[in-house]
């Protein structure tokens, strides 16, 4: 059997805003059902490194392979760009991202959001977006909200309906940033349960996150960057179980 290619890999990936040289040299290959947890105080770049996996950021150097396919930079006066945006469009569709702050369209009803892009950027008819949204909806609990506008739902319905949306697109890669920081405690339970569901019918998924919990049991490896580099990384139970870095060992101090 052929080898299927890997879903997504990043190397040597450097950013700068200004002076600030907040990316310095991150890589990261992420296999096929493997869930990537990266942790690390705030500004260390974490979402940075995330948005640069799908290009809501320009890196300044590195290269973003999705599913075998390099994407190709130029080098230009404005520094370094994609040089095909098309190909831009085709692997954003492959990387799925879920924001922290949920992000749903406000003019838009929760079905309406979920069939947009799957109409628009896939060319599926109406009618199969609309049944494959409905399935969604159900398995994240939100079948009965369909017609809803953002407004009108909770945070934690709002976030499982932006991971329907995410998941309509049938992605290669999930990211995940902080999907449970904007939520009260009590709604950040339902979305973890979702999430977790995804990793174990084996969804590749790349999350951002402070629940060590989620990450102890979910994932397959752990990477703690600190000011843009990579401090640690490994399988969780050595990372967060058993840290070498006295730097990680404080972060998580207060978890422990
Ligand atoms: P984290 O997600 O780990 O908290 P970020 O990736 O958001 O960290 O930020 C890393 C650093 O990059 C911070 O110093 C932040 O101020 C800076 N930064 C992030 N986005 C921008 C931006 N759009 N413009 C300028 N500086 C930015
Ligand atoms: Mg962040």
């Amino acid at each position: 059997m052929a080898d299927t290619p890997i879903p997504l890999e990043v190397r040597n990936i450097h950013k700068s805003f200004g002076d600030n040289h907040v990316l310095k040299g991150l890589s990261l290959q992420a296999q096929k059902g493997d869930v990537i947890t990266l942790i690390g105080s705030s500004g260390s770049g974490k979402s940075t490194f995330l948005r640069c996996m799908n290009l809501l950021e320009q890196p300044d150097a590195g290269e973003i392979i999705v599913h075998g396919e390099p994407i190709t930079f130029k080098k230009t006066r404005h520094g370094y760009e994609p040089s095909d945006w098309k190909q831009v469009v085709r692997m954003r569709a492959k990387l799925s991202m879920v924001f922290q702050n949920f992000n749903l369209w406000s003019h838009m009803t929760l079905l309406e959001n979920i069939i947009e892009a799957p109409i628009q950027v896939l060319g599926k008819p109406k009618s199969v977006a609309i049944q494959h949204a409905m399935e969604l909806l159900d398995r994240v609990g939100l079948a009965e909200r369909a017609n809803y506008y953002p407004a009108q739902m909770s945070g934690g319905q709002q976030q499982r309906g932006a991971i329907a949306r995410a998941l309509a697109m049938d992605p290669e890669v999930m990211l995940f940033d902080e999907p449970t920081s904007a939520l009260d405690p009590e709604l950040v339970g339902d979305v973890l349960k979702v999430m977790r569901d995804l990793a174990e019918e084996g969804r590749t998924m790349i999350v951002v996150t402070h629940e060590m919990a989620f990450a102890r049991d979910v994932s397959t490896q752990v990477i703690y960057l600190h000011q843009g580099e990579v401090e640690e990384a490994g399988p969780p139970d050595q990372v967060l179980g058993n840290p070498s870095s006295s730097r990680l060992k404080q972060f998580l101090a207060p978890n422990r």
